[in-house]
């Protein structure tokens, strides 16, 4: 979704977000039941607890660097694809609920898009991007997070959900 706005080649350099450590363990994303078959038919092992509609990793083993990475990251990027989860898909852009009311939110510790103008991360969701957030979100709330301090909003729902 973010092709628009954000070079692909600059990800597959980084991957930052593929990886986590014990604070932003919360931040894995929620897979859906053919995401989480196709990862575990790549690697059995691979520990799943359900959330709500999806399912999430069970993140409890971390490197010799404190480092948990995405069981679906190969050499050669993620192998999901483009039918990665919509989170990774709108990544650094989230969805949280804010005071009670949807807001997308950006994460500070992408560097390529967070040092970007304002106008160009909100005129991007408003040129279509945050309808597209929020439809997603109706027919699965489980990748609404609950507000995390840090998260500058961006743009408030215009409608009330709770
Ligand atoms: S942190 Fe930003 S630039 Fe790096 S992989 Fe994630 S979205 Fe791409
Ligand atoms: S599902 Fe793919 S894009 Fe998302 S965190 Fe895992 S490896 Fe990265």
């Amino acid at each position: 979704m973010l092709k628009k706005i954000l070079d692909p080649k600059c990800c597959a350099k980084c991957r930052f977000c593929c990886v986590f450590d014990r604070y932003d363990a919360w931040e894995t994303p929620v897979f859906t039941e053919e995401q989480r078959d196709r990862i575990r038919a790549f690697k059995p092992d691979t520990p799943f607890a359900v959330k709500d509609g999806g399912f999430i990793l069970r993140v409890s083993e971390f490197d010799e660097n404190g480092l948990f990475t995405c069981p679906a990251l190969t050499e050669t990027g993620c192998m999901l694809g483009d039918d990665k989860p919509f989170d990774c898909r709108i990544w650094p852009y989230r969805i949280m609920y804010v005071g009670g009311r949807r807001a997308i939110v950006i994460a500070s510790n992408c560097e390529e898009m967070f040092n970007r103008p304002l106008a160009e991360l909100v005129g991007f969701l408003k040129n279509g991007a945050a309808d597209e957030i929020f439809a997603y979100a109706d027919l699965h709330p489980e990748i609404v997070k609950p507000y995390y301090e840090g998260f500058p909003v961006l743009l408030f729902e215009q409608k009330s959900r709770l």
